[in-house]
């Protein structure tokens, strides 16, 4: 890695990843710390959510489009 990047909620550094194949998007860098404000907060910002789901936001940044961050729709508990 040349530059190593950090999530400005959490601090924690981002995790290198690969977008999926069909949503155009190439390297990535998420923040995976479930304790992350965009995570854990991310609850109540998905309306048509239903309680149960195990689905949040993480903090994103396309590495290809200028480091432009993004909330990436993602699993809990991975
Ligand atoms: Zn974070």
């Amino acid at each position: 890695m040349a530059e190593q990047r950090c999530c400005p909620h959490c601090g924690v550094a981002l995790t290198p990843t690969i977008g999926p194949p069909d949503s155009g998007w190439g390297d990535l860098l998420v923040c995976e710390n479930n304790e992350c404000v965009v995570f854990s907060g991310s609850k109540t910002d998905i309306r048509y959510k239903p309680s149960d789901s195990p689905l949040g936001c993480r903090y994103a940044e396309d590495v290809d489009g200028g480091y432009k961050s993004f909330n990436m729709l993602a699993f809990r508990g991975m």
